[in-house]
């Protein structure tokens, strides 16, 4: 190691190693370079053509759900997007062989000097600009380089464009987002090597170099990769785990190449992943099929659907999620969960396999309740919610009867107990799930759900740590639920103690202060 230029540093996600030629994205995710379409004039037309028609349509439905005033403001930008001057400047762009990104930058850029004197219209302008871009490389033609590996350096990158990246790209380094943003989790799924909130010198390297991400040390450095010593995994005697292991997918490629060896199914669906970036809500046909698809290639055991969730981050846009706490007070939501749970009962009857649902962001132990209701009432054979709202986690006894099982998101269990952002680095240190605070919560949550004779899950990141899956086991949890390829390690730890000793591990971990002393005295019990 001590050769290798090291050039960024930030937190690893995924405990991988990797390296390929580096693929600079500036400005947030957006692609400004200058850059000559490698399509025909026609096909470059088109694909332009398609991300003005989606942003009309984003604005469409926005001019719908907004007050009056605002819907005046995105009226004119509506008109200013069709404005002939504007589409005969980008004509001409692409007609002279410019990719559509450039054409935008360039267009848009020309044309907001008519607004300097209007500062908010021109902002607003020019982020029609960026909102086409972003459509653009969120329709699965990104200009990332096919063929050999890449590794993405960027500011951040939306889970949309995470989802549609090629298998060609096998290292991320962000220099923001935080270890249980959507955009790391799906890092995690894919299985590529990746640094969220790295900080270093972007200038001493440049698109084409050599890279390598290393995620176990977090560190990143031109050249190729350095041998390293043998994993933990394969020093550690491999043996039967101490809770049930399942999976979190989010996409149709996390089920590929599945060993079912101490997999018992999936413990986390997440719906909305696979309807990211539809325009208005999927139908029931469409629905119905990805569910059907998943039951089929699901590893044995139980299956999981998690209902619709929307956040911030990866907002669907047929569902307001402004207030993302506040999901289930709108009647709206419900009516989509209804149309979800039918084509869920659908997809459980033609393959003839049991389904279980949970609910996300609910509140208190009535919405639960009546959530259960209704999935029953759909003919869904098992219903829980996931505790991720500290509101709920302090009224798990008052679920007795009311729930089949629970499953704890500590992603969001962390950031609302600490008030922080997901997708902000600098809160990591708060969103660690090593937090005395959010150990002690789980810890509750545990003896609530044991309490009352119920399953209990954590899908939340956390799980994925296999130190903190000894802790979880120690407490009494009985599943842990992850990305498939942390399940290997997962099972090298939680097979090489005992349920007394992890009982006894978990208790030191709660005993300490601060996070990094409940994580350096379980490293040390462990021998890690
Ligand atoms: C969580 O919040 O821990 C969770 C599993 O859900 P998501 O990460 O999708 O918000
Ligand atoms: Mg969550």
């Amino acid at each position: 190691m001590s050769s290798a230029k090291v050039i960024f540093e930030g937190q690893g996600i995924g405990e991988l190693v990797a390296s390929g030629k580096a693929f600079v994205i500036k400005d947030n995710g957006v692609f400004v370079e200058k850059k000559k379409s490698a399509l025909t004039q026609t096909a470059e037309s088109a694909r332009l053509a398609r991300a003005i028609t989606q942003v009309e349509e984003n604005l469409n439905q926005a001019i719908c759900q907004t007050s009056a005033e605002t819907k005046e403001i995105l009226g004119a930008l509506q008109a200013l997007l069709l404005d002939t001057k504007l589409q005969t400047g980008l004509k001409l762009s692409i007609e002279a062989g410019w990719s559509s990104e450039s054409a935008v930058s360039k267009v848009f850029a020309d044309y907001a000097d008519l607004f300097s004197e209007m500062g908010d219209l021109k902002e607003d302008f020019l982020d029609l600009g960026r909102q086409i871009q972003a459509a653009l490389s969120g329709s699965a033609e990104l200009l990332i380089p096919t063929g050999d590996s890449v590794v993405i350096v960027a500011k951040n990158l939306s889970p949309l464009q995470m989802v549609k990246l090629g298998e060609n790209v096998v290292g991320v380094i962000l220099l923001e987002s935080g270890p249980t943003s959507h955009t790391a989790i799906i890092c995690r799924q894919k299985g590529i090597a990746t640094l969220v909130g790295a900080a270093g010198l972007l200038t001493s390297m440049k698109s084409g170099d050599e890279l390598t991400v290393d995620a176990i040390s977090g560190k990143a450095y031109l050249g190729p990769p350095i041998a390293y010593s043998i994993s933990e995994t394969a020093r550690r005697k491999i043996g039967e785990p101490l809770t049930k292991l399942r999976l979190n997918i989010g996409a149709m490629s996390d089920l590929k190449s599945l060993s079912q060896e101490n997999i018992d199914g999936i413990g986390l669906v997440r719906t909305e992943m696979f309807f990211l970036g539809a325009i208005g809500e999927p139908d029931s046909v469409e629905q119905t099929q990805v569910y059907e698809t998943i039951l089929r290639l699901a590893p044995q055991g139980k299956v999981v659907f998690r209902t619709f969730d929307s956040s911030e981050d990866k907002a669907l846009t047929f569902i307001d999620s402004k207030n993302h706490e506040s999901l289930w007070n709108s009647s709206q939501y419900w009516e989509i969960i209804d149309q979800q749970l039918s084509c869920l009962a659908l997809a459980q009857k033609r393959v003839g396999r049991e389904v279980s649902v949970m609910a996300p962001m609910i509140e208190s132990a009535t919405q639960a309740e009546q959530f259960v209701r209704k999935a029953k009432a759909h003919g869904i054979h098992s219903a829980g919610v996931m505790v991720e709202l500290p509101s709920l986690s302090l009224e798990i006894p008052k679920l007795e009867g009311k729930v089949d099982f629970l499953s704890i998101g500590t992603n969001d269990l962390a950031k609302y107990l600490f008030g922080l952002d997901r997708e902000n680095f600098s809160s990591s240190n708060l969103l660690t799930p090593w937090h005395p605070e959010l150990l002690s919560r789980v810890k509750l949550i545990v003896e609530g759900a044991n309490s009352i004779g119920i399953e209990v899950a954590i899908c939340g990141e956390a799980a994925a740590d296999p130190l903190l899956g000894v802790v979880f086991a120690g407490m009494g949890i009985d599943v842990l639920s992850m990305a498939r390829l942390s399940i290997p390690r997962a099972v090298a730890y939680l097979s090489s103690v005992t349920v007394d000793q992890a009982k006894e591990i978990a208790r030191q971990a709660l005993e300490q202060s601060d996070a990094e002393a409940a994580k350096a005295v379980t490293q040390e019990s462990l021998g890690s």
